[in-house]
């Protein structure tokens, strides 16, 4: 363009975050407008600067104390239209028609350097319509926890949402204890759920429902948008999300904790790190959330109640999808009932690599393979990532004895890693990208919380730095690598509320 001198005032305020916002044009009763609440003393915890970069806002501004205003709520920034969104859910597989931002407040959307639209949030700023009895805040304990899991699933490769930002308000939010208060501020491709949906099938809106298949669409799977039938297209397009993302992270041991349907992001990324840990010793039935009393989000149940939301999200479509409900139905059932072939092909390619099985080994086999040797892990009591990790070091002709120490019993490994060497030339670099050497151990995540709390914010930001890069070895986290001791071991998880 002729005449415009890059970086020259233009005579245009600019923005200090470019936001683009769309949400709030769809019709009131999908929101409800609110400013963040002020906070009495706001302190900066850490901003994630790459992130920032990436969505176009200055870094060093969003540290400055005009920056961290935002951060906290004090500010509303130009450009920003705050709502609280209104959804709906299945907690612990029990209706609730509305649920909705409770504690959670949408500033606005900005478009990042690869033209990818992201929700900008902060969560714990006080009160919205949708509060119930709560009281919209955060403790310092589940805004660490969330900054330090989303980005490290980030790293580790799985889809996440991110986190931009931490802040400590200066006040006490009263849980069981009185805690120091904390303001996260989240980055999503969008905060469209299953909930979101079902929020207005409860309702029986139909032109809601319609007009959110088309955001959805248009937001994240535009190619659905040319499909002869759109609303089929975006719920197979949903299904592939979720199988290929609940099969990513349950190669890393991963339980998300709270598969609500308010939880699920039609994004396809992770979202909501409430109770969320990662197995040490692996054990399919491994759960550790305090809440979930029936196990019902056990490690190996991830699969089953990703589809039975899948069949949630499926039921608030029916009427769009067809003439007839019947036909509807018809249509809907044929798409879920390729639901676990679906999950089959990405679970088995993630663990595929996780062994370093090449492409002789057929599907079969391969899952088999995988399903045999988890059965010996649970009873021989071997941390999940160890195991993973010694055995890319064995594959790339290092001495097995690390690993065979994983073991109750040394012979069992031997004859296993028999077994192994057998059926495969093995793919070391499929490997060495698919066993991390780091991940956010729970007694680490559950040591920085508790050394926040006392002021003191050191190993927060060393988990912050080390996971960024989860997949390179280095010597000065080497502590990092370790399992629990009996003592460090967190053997429950909390809900981030
Ligand atoms: P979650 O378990 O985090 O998915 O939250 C479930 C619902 O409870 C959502 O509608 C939240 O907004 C709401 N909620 C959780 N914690 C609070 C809180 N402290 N104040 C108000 N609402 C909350
Ligand atoms: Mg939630």
């Amino acid at each position: 363009m002729a005449g415009v001198i890059p970086g020259a005032y233009t005579g245009v305020c600019q923005m200090r975050i470019p936001f683009d916002n769309t949400y709030v044009q769809l019709p009131p009763h999908f929101y409800s407008r609110v400013d963040p609440a002020k906070v009495p003393g706001a302190t900066l915890i850490r901003v994630n600067r790459g992130l920032a970069e990436e969505l176009g806002i200055d870094a060093d501004w969003l540290e400055s104390d005009d920056g961290m205003a935002v951060l906290a709520g004090n500010v509303v920034p130009e450009g920003a239209e705050p709502i609280a969104q209104a959804y709906a859910g299945h907690q612990f597989g029990g209706f609730v028609p509305q649920l909705g931002d409770g504690r959670a407040i949408l500033l606005g959307e900005v478009v990042d350097g690869d033209g990818r639209r992201r929700d900008i949030q902060l969560k714990g700023s006080g009160r919205t319509e949708y509060s119930r009895g709560g009281d919209g805040k955060a403790a310092l304990g589940p805004v660490l926890r969330e900054y330090l899991v989303s980005e490290a699933m980030t790293a580790l490769g799985v889809p996440s949402t991110r986190a931009l930002a931490a802040v400590l308000t200066g006040e006490t939010v009263r849980r069981e204890e009185p805690l120091a208060g904390g303001v996260f501020t989240r980055v999503a491709a969008s905060h469209i759920r299953v909930g979101t949906f079902q929020y207005f099938a409860a309702q029986q809106d139909e032109d809601a429902l319609r007009l959110l298949v088309d955001v959805a669409v248009r937001r994240h799977y535009p190619k659905a948008a040319e499909a002869e039938n759109v609303p089929l297209a975006l719920l197979k397009a949903v299904m592939e999300a979720q199988a290929s993302l609940v099969a990513q992270w349950m190669g890393l041991g991963f339980i998300h904790g709270v598969m609500n349907t308010d939880n699920v992001a039609i994004s396809g990324e992770t979202i909501d790190y409430g109770p969320c840990a990662f197995i040490d010793e692996f054990h399919p039935q491994c759960v550790f959330s305090a809440i979930d009393r029936g196990s019902r989000y056990a490690w190996a149940n991830q699969p089953n109640i990703c589809q039975w939301n899948l069949t949630r999200f499926a039921e608030t479509l029916i009427p769009l999808m067809a003439e007839t409900t019947e036909e509807a139905i018809a249509l809907a059932e044929e798409a879920l009932g390729e639901f676990p072939a679906l999950f089959q092909v990405s679970y088995v390619r993630v663990f595929r690599a996780k062994f370093g099985l090449g492409g002789e080994v057929g599907d079969e086999e391969a899952f088999t393979f995988a399903k045999e040797t988890l059965t010996v892990l649970a009873e021989q009591h071997v941390d999940f990532t160890l195991f993973f990790r010694q055995l890319t070091r064995v594959a790339a002709g290092g001495a097995a004895e690390e690993l065979v120490e994983l073991f109750d019993v040394a012979d069992v490994c031997e004859q296993w890693l028999g077994q192994w060497r057998e059926i495969t030339a093995l793919d070391l670099e499929a490997m060495r990208g698919a066993n991390p050497i780091l991940i956010p151990r729970n007694h680490r995540v559950e040591e920085a919380i508790q050394e926040a709390y006392a002021g003191d914010f050191s190993l927060f930001h060393r988990l912050v730095e080390a996971w960024r890069e989860p997949y390179v070895e280095r010597e000065e986290d080497a502590d990092l690598e370790k399992a629990p001791t009996e003592e460090e071991r967190v053997k429950q998880t909390f809900c981030g509320t």
